[in-house]
């Protein structure tokens, strides 16, 4: 069995082919800049895909897209099938599920319909996430499709932690609730947790922590509470999402500026979070050297060499502090909302890769008990997986690395077997 899996932004297309024989990935690659000058398609193949090749051409939407990656797919020199009818199911990341939504299910016209109807939930993502599912109906007729949302794993939160304070009418009419994103990631995780804790009495908080980022509560397996709401606005301080803010804050700034709420919303959004803290990156690895330096050294920022100014250092340092305390804040709250812990687990782009992050986040916690084994901290990075807490620590700490796309996989192939 090869399933397709498929990550539609707006003017993007990331795409990865598994082999669910041993859950190894054939290809993967991203189309980027659809409809626009410089569109592009990177394509990545060979042992680990450890191989690319570049194809600049013009590519008007994501039909186009579509059939220049299933022609590079079976290409000669490149390809990794010798046609497109080894493809036995798509997967599709969709973000906004809605209430409608609570599991992955094979698309057809009822469910087109009811993402659709999630567009005012998520204006960005569902249109492009319909044009991907479109573009596979198109180009490959007869292959099942099977959607996988980001919001799916969060719907077992109970009324008390997705009900926000605001007139119940607007929930009642116009579903406005928390929600919580990255649910493929928590739910992948989860998965991990429950084969090494076992499936009851399990309380365990799981850190998300990438570019975006997302905190979730999971008890026996299920989700009882996650940082994301309506939006992946609300939560922790994020690379450029603010995060939590008090909704005045948008009033100001908009007065402020003369903005309307939707430009406040996208500088909160876009320019905000380590970027509009530390005013020199948005990328957690900058941020973090940028803190460490000393004035006068010369640093790699960004792929470029700086002398460290003492104002920026002060900056980072600081952006550093409260990002580490926004997430400190949400793993005391969930502790409390659960009535314990037993783990806690780091994963995605800074969780899995960043010992001297995580420990700044567990710095502290002693008192829920969580103890961290140094040595094994340290050595948890690049992909390395594994418990990071000492022998003696009531609460235990792992570092899992996530796989969004072979979540997607697993359940294309659960829900489409002997269906082609
Ligand atoms: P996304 O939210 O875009 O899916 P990822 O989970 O891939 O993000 O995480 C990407 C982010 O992880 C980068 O923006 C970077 O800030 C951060 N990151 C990656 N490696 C490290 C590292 N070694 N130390 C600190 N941060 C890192």
């Amino acid at each position: 069995m090869k399933i397709l899996v498929i990550n539609a932004g707006s003017s993007s297309l990331k795409y990865q082919l598994i082999d669910m024989t041993n859950e190894k990935v054939m290809a993967k690659g991203l189309v980027e800049r659809i409809g626009i000058a410089g569109s592009n398609l990177v394509h990545k193949y060979g042992v680990d895909c450890g191989s690319k090749k570049k194809y600049e051409q013009a590519i008007a939407n994501h039909t186009e897209a579509m059939k220049l990656v299933l022609e590079v797919l079976v290409d000669k020199e490149v390809g990794v099938i010798s046609d497109v009818h080894e493809i036995n199911a798509v997967g599709h990341r969709v973000l906004h599920g809605g209430m409608a939504f609570t599991q992955s299910c094979i698309i057809d016209d009822a469910c087109k319909a009811a993402i659709k109807k999630c567009i005012p939930l998520g204006p960005l993502h569902n249109p492009a996430n319909l044009m991907g599912i479109e573009a596979c109906e198109k180009a490959m007729p007869g292959v099942p499709n099977v959607a996988v949302f980001d919001t799916a794993f969060h719907q077992t939160m109970p009324e008390k932690a997705y009900l926000y304070g605001v007139p119940l009418k607007y929930f009642r009419e116009d579903e406005v609730r928390r929600y919580g994103f990255h649910g493929t990631s928590h739910r992948y995780i989860a998965g991990e947790v429950v084969k090494i804790l076992g499936a009851e009495h399990s309380k365990v908080v799981i850190c998300h922590l990438g570019n975006g980022s997302s905190l979730s509560a999971v008890v026996d397996g299920k989700c009882v509470d996650t940082s994301m709401g309506l939006t992946p606005l609300q939560g922790v301080l994020m690379g450029t999402r603010s995060g939590d803010v008090d909704p005045a804050v948008v009033e100001f700034i908009a007065n402020k500026e003369g903005w309307n709420v939707t430009r406040t919303l996208t500088m909160l959004n876009k320019k905000s979070g380590l970027l509009g803290l530390s005013e020199v990156s948005s990328d957690m690895r900058d941020v973090l050297t940028y803190s460490r330096a000393a004035a006068g050294e010369e640093i790699e920022i960004g792929g470029n060499k700086v002398i460290a100014e003492q104002e920026k250092i002060d900056k980072c340092k600081t952006t550093v502090d409260c990002w580490q305390y926004s997430i400190k804040k949400y793993i005391g709250a969930y502790a409390a909302a659960m009535g314990g812990l037993d783990a806690l687990v780091f994963t995605a782009g800074i969780g899995e890769n960043n010992p001297v992050l995580r420990a700044m986040v567990c710095d502290g916690l002693e008192f829920l008990g969580v103890k961290l084994d140094a040595a094994a901290n340290d050595e948890k990075k690049f992909g390395k997986e594994g418990e990071i807490s000492a022998a003696d620590s009531r609460v235990r700490v792992f570092v899992i690395p996530t796989n969004e796309e072979l979540a997607i996989a697993r359940d294309t192939l659960e829900l489409t077997a002997g269906k082609k």
